[in-house]
């Protein structure tokens, strides 16, 4: 991806949520957003997503201005991936992926069945696809749920803290799920608390705090934090 953020301002009730964000990057695979709760990590990949307006300042996704909230063509082609699986729970997991490609992207059941039993089968989710979200475990929800924003061909995935409501064994189960993102040279950006797995498999990391970028780099800054407030997160985060 190519990502530019310039003087990005984001209010709610007059308290700058986002705090005049500049940030340039060129062809990027791994975006990894680290950064305490509160820090406005979430908002920032809304915007990015153009799912809702900011108050001023510019950001550009390869080359396409994010305007406002109204982009639907635009948003066509970012997928999401929440903390919960946003699955719908009355439909089955093969019926969820389905819709998504049926009723916003127009596309044909006959035409893309293929695609998306190959998915499936990939994700280790073929013999769970006539389930519903409650009768899988939570990391294979998460994981219909990449499944899910892969499917439509994404030029971009935003996962935000996808494994944060998840047990170690499903967290790992998921980052091992993430980690065939990253060898199919998917774009993606990562809100995320798992630190190595971030330095495994970020090639940039924006570290914020209080609406504001306060350090970003390789993943070498993990190692080498140059700012207080960087260094003072990683010794809470790895402090276990
Ligand atoms: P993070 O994802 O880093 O935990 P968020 O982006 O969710 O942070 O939130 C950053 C700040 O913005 C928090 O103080 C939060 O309370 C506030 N905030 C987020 N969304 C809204 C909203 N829709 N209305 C008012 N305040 C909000
Ligand atoms: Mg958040």
């Amino acid at each position: 991806m190519k990502l530019r953020i310039d003087r990005l301002i984001k209010t709610y009730e007059n308290k700058r949520i986002l705090d005049d964000l500049t940030l340039a990057l060129d062809d990027k695979q791994v975006l990894a957003l680290i950064g305490a709760s509160g820090s406005g990590k979430s908002t920032l990949l809304r915007m990015i997503s153009g799912l809702e307006a900011f108050d001023s300042g510019q950001i550009v996704v390869n080359g396409h201005e994010v305007v406002e909230s109204e982009d639907a063509d635009y948003r066509k082609r970012i997928g999401f991936v929440f903390q919960d699986h946003n699955l719908f729970p009355h439909l089955s997991i093969l019926e969820n992926i389905l819709l998504v490609l049926e009723k916003v992207h127009g596309r044909m059941r006959s035409e893309v069945l293929p695609e998306v039993e190959a998915l499936l089968e990939q994700f280790g989710l073929s013999e769970h696809r006539h389930k519903k979200p409650h009768q899988i475990s939570g990391g294979q929800a998460q994981r219909a749920s990449i499944v899910r924003a892969l499917a439509i061909k994404p030029d971009l995935i935003l996962l935000d803290e996808p494994t944060s409501s998840l047990d170690p064994i499903l967290t790992h189960e998921v980052l091992n799920a993430i980690k065939v993102l990253v060898e199919a040279s998917i774009d993606f950006i990562i809100v995320t608390h798992e630190i190595g797995f971030a330095r495994e498999v970020a090639d940039t990391i924006v570290f914020m705090d209080d609406g504001k970028i306060i350090e970003h780099g390789t993943p070498e800054i993990l190692e080498t934090p140059q700012s207080p407030l960087l260094k003072a997160f990683l010794d809470k985060v790895l402090s276990f």
